[in-house]
């Protein structure tokens, strides 16, 4: 049963929110200085999207923000469990924060997100991390400014990781990051226990928004000129089970693409087994729904993806995106894969292999295999070494760039309409913006084209970017 957060508990968070704010205008009238935070983010959009409204509230609470850990009276890292590399980049930031902090020692460090809501993870910062002032895990969001504000009152180790199925919570303040672009979390949590995985561990059983919360969130969102939303959940596909409303995924997606100044909607991630004819009708009866999935199959072999709990066959996944594809035949493709699952082979890895040469993905994000303390495929032993596994891992990405090269030629010579982001990050004399599809077009242009759909010409395809230039006699809007 999802636990919705009730309005006088929100209102109690409010509180807090004020007294921080006091608190801080007091620091203000004194020094004409203003407090600054810093956050971090790790891991996934919806960690992104988590950070948003950590930000709401700091703001709400009055502070400015800094990227500089030496100006920053409060840090909030926002972390990641999915992959080891992510906690250990954690901890070496905790490490510097430790020098920081002897020089201010009044400054606040909070950690937070999927990470800490490991009891082993906890009781490790608790032992070796003592300057870490606030822990709170991922169902303990929406008490952030209490627990801040316990903190600044003087209290020592504010630590708050509840292990229960998570909440929902409305109304906390959000801060976007983009003026143009926003993300909606349409549910929480997730109930398919791949074998490999710590999510459902960290972040709770699936809970689905209402859909009259997001449908005003969206359209508050285009009234203040959002145009592009991506709708986010652990299995989107799953959106509406837990709810009391007759509401399925694609019956929401259809709500969406009616409301008015929303020009594009993407959402992840589906999940292969959910993702059936419904979905594939509304994406293509929906102008404003995007020809563009993320879907992710894993690992090719049948026996792997047993191993893996992801209730779906290798024939299965293909016969979906090919439907798919005969379908909205524009359709642009990526996936995640995982190289060198423990009960991987050689052999399983070319039925990996070929699912991409099949389906001929847009891009993939790939990963090794990163073993997850708690998850049942943490016990097993490898069939490859780890030299085996880091050759396959080179091969797939030969593989893949090429595929992706490929699909990238073909917008050569193309007018394509792009979203403009704003300067390069690989280039600064050129600008950056987005297909429907996500590609990345970079392109000569002045800044004031940022937040703007315009017409790009494309000139040269690159594996993982294409080149353009603005396109003249054609209408830029
Ligand atoms: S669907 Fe599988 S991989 Fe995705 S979050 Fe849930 S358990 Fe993890």
């Amino acid at each position: 049963m999802t636990q919705t957060v009730g309005k006088d508990e929100i209102e109690k968070q409010r509180s807090f929110v004020y007294k921080i704010k006091q608190l801080n205008s007091n620091y203000s009238a004194r020094t004409g200085a203003k407090h600054l935070a810093l956050t971090e983010t790790y891991g996934c959009q919806q960690n992104e999207n988590d950070t948003e409204r950590i930000r709401g509230i700091l703001s709400e609470c009055g502070y400015g923000f800094t990227d500089d850990p030496y100006k920053a009276d409060v840090i909030v890292y926002n972390t990641c469990a999915v992959r080891e590399n992510a906690e250990q980049k954690v901890f070496g930031r905790l490490g510097i924060l430790k020098h920081i902090k002897e020089s201010r020692p009044n400054m606040t460090i909070c950690l937070c997100g999927c990470m800490v809501q490991q009891e082993h993870i906890t009781e490790k910062i608790k032992s070796k991390y003592r300057h870490v002032d606030v822990v709170f895990g991922t169902h303990a969001l929406w008490r952030f400014p209490e627990l801040l504000y316990q903190s600044l009152s003087g209290k020592k180790e504010v630590v708050d990781i509840e292990d229960c199925d998570g909440y929902i919570a409305e109304g906390m303040p959000v801060m976007r990051s983009s003026a143009d672009k926003a993300w909606v979390s349409i549910m929480y949590g997730c109930n398919n226990f791949c074998s490999y995985c710590i999510v459902p561990y960290v972040r709770g059983r699936e809970r689905s928004r209402k859909s009259e919360n997001i449908l005003n969130e969206i359209k508050d969102l285009a009234a203040h000129g959002v145009t592009e939303i991506t709708l986010l959940g652990q299995n989107v596909n799953s959106y509406g089970r837990d709810l009391d409303e007759n509401i399925d995924f694609s019956d929401l997606l259809k709500m969406v693409n009616d409301i008015d100044g929303i020009k594009r909607i993407h959402f992840v991630t589906s999940h292969p087994k959910d993702f059936g004819d419904k979905l594939i009708e509304t994406m293509a009866s929906c102008d404003k729904v995007c020809h563009q999935l993320h879907l992710p199959f894993q690992a090719g072999s049948d026996r792997v993806l047993a191993d893996m709990n992801r209730r779906y066959t290798k024939a299965e996944y293909l016969d979906k995106t090919a439907r798919l594809k005969k379908r909205i035949p524009d359709i642009a493709l990526s996936t995640d894969v995982i190289v060198g699952f423990p009960t991987e082979t050689n052999e399983d890895f070319k039925e990996t292999l070929d699912v991409l040469r099949k389906v001929e993905f847009d891009n993939i994000f790939s990963f090794i295999y990163s073993r997850r303390e708690g998850t049942p495929a943490a016990k097993l032993d490898f069939a490859l070494s780890e030299d085996e596994i880091h050759q396959n891992f080179n091969e797939l990405l030969e593989v893949q760039n090429e595929i992706s090269l490929k699909k990238n030629k073909a917008y050569e010579g193309k007018t394509v309409e792009i979203l403009v982001d704003g300067p390069s990050k690989t280039d600064k004399n050129m600008m950056s913006g987005r297909m429907e599809n996500t590609k990345i077009v970079n392109f000569p242009g002045s800044e004031e084209l940022t937040g703007k759909y315009i017409k790009v010409k494309i000139t040269e395809a690159h594996t993982w970017s294409l080149n353009g230039e603005l396109a003249h006699g054609e209408e830029n809007v």
